[in-house]
């Protein structure tokens, strides 16, 4: 088929970066972009950092300007949701009731904020973290003095309380788990990150389930499993997000494993249908299982991949996933993922607020968290990409040169 009509859902990293990918390299057929914000495709990492702070505008979330898509003669169908894919028929039916052809669909979905669910969790002033709508609403009420509780110590929930702490809020971060960022990093990284919060100000509560939010129309407090009770006059919940579009690909019989489930080259069981981004789980040719990545870098890469497969020009994704996360004046980065690992090894002392976490399994590097070294993440994620079996000792030693021992 020569100029196959391409409708793509889902309007955010993804979807930009695969039409920009193939208009760049020659996909001539019609592009419908459909998505259900009103926004063209922005970039969501600023939104718990320097956009929530007001340090930068709109301007700089939004990826292309109207005039990129005109150009590219990509139609765009904003405010729009998708709400049923009929295979059969290859129609795409929105929630207007308008039905759309296609020959090809990619579901560029992204995911959606887990929710609280115990009570007073419908109260006012209880905010979300995922759009610029989220933004817009919380900014009011970002004011010096006020009391925020953020609920969940992840990437998220920390970085709204640096950015809130450096607006003069009082913060409180409320943790399930025992210890901050629980989920992705080596206890050694939580600790040095929690004493960084606390040394900013913040007070952090790990170990403690929110039993409830307490209030009258307004949230004025949670209350804590363990009986505690913290009042606050905003709330901003960070506990983690789930697959979007998965009970729409479900409906249509495609196949679903934590994610829609896509194969190295972005197919789903419909070949006919790719997906990407957030939204999938993909086969890790690294690591020998299936994952679904929360990354800037992952819906970039299945993007170009989607769209070399469209323009016939296969090559699997396979990258090592990456990461990063801003905290004050800290830049964390993180390359590869360490589920699994048995050993971590310090490099750099963690007082100098420069060094590497090195996570091993089984000897063979899996995964690197640098805290504002650069160096170490770069060579770090190389190594992992090339299954390197670092000696310990050697890693473990500033004086010899990162380069040698990866090598
Ligand atoms: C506050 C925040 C900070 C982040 N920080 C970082 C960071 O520092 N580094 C990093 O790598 N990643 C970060 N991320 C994650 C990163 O932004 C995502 O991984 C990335 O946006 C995923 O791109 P995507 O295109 O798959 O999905 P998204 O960018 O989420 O876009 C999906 C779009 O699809 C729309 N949609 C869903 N269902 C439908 C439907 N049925 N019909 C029409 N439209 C639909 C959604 O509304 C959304 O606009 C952050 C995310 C957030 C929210």
């Amino acid at each position: 088929m020569k100029r196959p009509r391409l409708i793509i859902v889902g309007a955010g990293q993804a979807a930009a970066q695969l039409i920009a990918s193939l208009r760049a390299d020659g996909f001539e057929g019609p592009v419908t972009l459909v998505g259900e914000e009103a926004y063209p495709p922005y970039q969501r990492p600023p939104l718990s950092k320097a956009f929530l702070k007001g340090e930068i505008g709109l301007d700089r979330v939004i990826l292309k300007a109207d005039s990129f898509y005109e150009e590219a003669g990509v139609e765009l169908r904003l405010g729009r949701r998708a709400v049923a894919i009929d295979r059969d028929r290859r129609m795409l039916r929105l929630d207007s009731g308008e039905r759309l052809g296609f020959d090809r669909l990619v579901l560029a979905t992204g995911s959606r904020v887990r929710r609280l669910s115990c009570p007073g969790h419908d109260l006012s002033n209880i905010f979300y973290l995922r759009g610029i709508d989220d933004v817009e609403a919380i900014r009011p009420h970002l004011v010096a003095g006020a009391r925020l509780a953020v609920i969940g110590a992840g990437y998220i929930g920390l970085e709204v309380a640096a950015v809130a702490r450096g607006l003069g809020l009082e913060v409180t971060v409320l943790e399930a788990a025992p210890r901050v960022m629980m989920r992705v990093t080596a206890p050694q990284m939580s600790s040095f990150f929690e004493a960084v919060h606390r040394e900013a100000g913040v007070r952090i509560a790990c170990g403690t389930m929110v039993e409830a939010i307490e209030g009258a129309g307004r949230a004025e407090a949670v209350r804590l499993a363990d009986g505690r009770r913290v009042e606050a006059d905003v709330i901003i919940v960070g506990i983690g997000i789930v697959p979007a579009g998965v009970a729409l690909a479900e409906a249509a019989g495609l196949a679903c494993d934590n994610g829609i489930a896509v194969d190295a080259l972005t197919r789903t069981s419909d070949p006919r249908i790719l997906a990407i981004g957030d939204c999938t789980s993909h086969p890790s040719l690294l690591y020998g299982h299936r994952v679904r990545l929360e990354s800037v870098q992952n819906a970039i890469g299945q993007a170009k991949t989607a769209a070399a497969h469209l323009l016939g020009r296969d090559q699997p994704y396979d990258e090592v996933p990456w990461f990063w996360s801003d905290q004050y004046a800290l830049k964390l980065q993180i390359a590869g993922l360490n589920a699994g690992y048995d050993r971590v090894v310090l490099r750099g002392d963690p007082a100098t607020r420069a060094f590497a976490a090195f996570y091993l399994s089984g000897g063979v590097l899996i995964a690197v968290d640098a805290v504002n070294r650069p160096p170490d993440y770069m060579l770090g994620r190389k190594a992992i990409g090339e299954r390197a079996r670092p000696d310990p000792e050697r890693l473990a030693d500033p004086d010899i040169p990162l380069k040698d021992i990866l090598s």
